[in-house]
């Protein structure tokens, strides 16, 4: 079996990969984390903490079993992956289109992390993470709920990763963060289009595509300096895929706000169903940080309302 995160990997769809697959393993079921591309700096940061290898990046699941974490959108899975059988789905987003013509078994629940459910799936299975696949786990919370700072975050999350701290050694979740933080805001060597794709999601809103990438940062002074060649790359993009927008979330995660940058066929209709105005492809959201809960229900009403 094939434990598969999603498109644009972020910490999450590796850790929690990575922390189902060893528990499948665990339990005597042969199963092999895999990436559908490179791990961002975030995730290589968090592998490099453990001392655990990449795992490998499957683009093609024709023909094999699989389970998959932290999405449940055929969208976000490989072009062939309905030849694939799904056997499972771990999620903590909104409901997805995914369907299979057998019975799977599905942990979706509103928390803040894929990392927190597949934690619980151990407690659930009497079985313990190894201590370096609960440091991955629990970077992976730190990372989806910013530090226990974001509106997503639960009390399972922190929970969670409480005992994934214990676990794997670490006695100081603050200074871990702050590390881990460091570690993905370094971005002066990444190049526009890299920067774009990082966190990239489409969304398929009343036929338009919307193409929304974020970047989590500590500080937004780099990223605006390459504002321009963002915006530049942002429009090339949006023609060549024919999405209604494309945007890219800046958030500060100290001050917990964003600042958007956006390509849009109507610039105007996604900023005010933020509750913003846009001003030279630029539009301010205060408080927000995240995408999930705090933008995709407000645009989905605007665009399927
Ligand atoms: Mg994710
Ligand atoms: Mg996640
Ligand atoms: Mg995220």
């Amino acid at each position: 079996m094939i434990v598969l995160g999603h498109q644009n990997p972020d910490c999450d769809s590796l850790c929690s990969a990575i922390g189902l697959a060893s528990l499948f393993n665990k339990m005597g079921k042969s199963a092999t984390p895999a990436l559908q591309g490179e791990p961002n700096p975030e995730a290589l940061f968090l592998l490099e903490q453990s001392g655990l290898p990449q795992p490998e990046i499957r683009t093609e699941v024709a023909g094999e079993e699989i389970f998959i974490v932290d999405y449940s959108d055929w969208g976000q899975g490989t072009a062939d992956m309905k030849k694939a059988t799904i056997l499972g789905i771990v999620d903590h987003h909104k409901l997805g289109d995914i369907t299979t013509s057998t019975p799977l078994e599905c942990w979706i629940w509103p928390v803040g992390c894929s990392a927190t459910i597949v934690y619980n799936m151990y407690k659930f299975n009497n079985q313990v993470p190894d201590a370096p696949v609960a440091k991955m786990m629990m970077g992976a919370i730190i990372s989806d709920t910013v530090n226990f700072q974001g509106p997503t975050c639960t009390d399972m999350d922190v929970v969670a990763a409480k005992e994934l701290a214990e676990i794997a050694g670490v006695d100081d979740i603050e200074s871990f963060a702050a590390a881990q933080f460091e570690a993905k805001s370094d971005i002066k060597a990444e190049s526009a289009v890299d920067l774009i794709l990082r966190d990239q999601k489409v969304f398929e809103m009343a036929g338009e595509k919307l193409a929304i990438g974020q970047l989590e940062l500590t500080s937004l002074e780099t990223a605006f300096s390459k504002k321009d060649d963002m915006l530049a790359e942002m429009v090339k993009l949006q023609a060549e895929k024919d999405y209604h927008s494309t945007i890219v979330l800046l958030t500060d995660i100290n001050k917990l706000d964003t600042t958007a940058l956006i390509i849009s066929k109507d610039a105007n209709k996604i900023a005010k169903a933020l509750n913003s105005t846009v001003t030279d492809h630029m539009f301010e959201l205060p408080g927000v940080v995240s995408r999930k809960k705090q933008i995709i229900p407000f645009l989905q009403v605007a665009f399927e309302a």
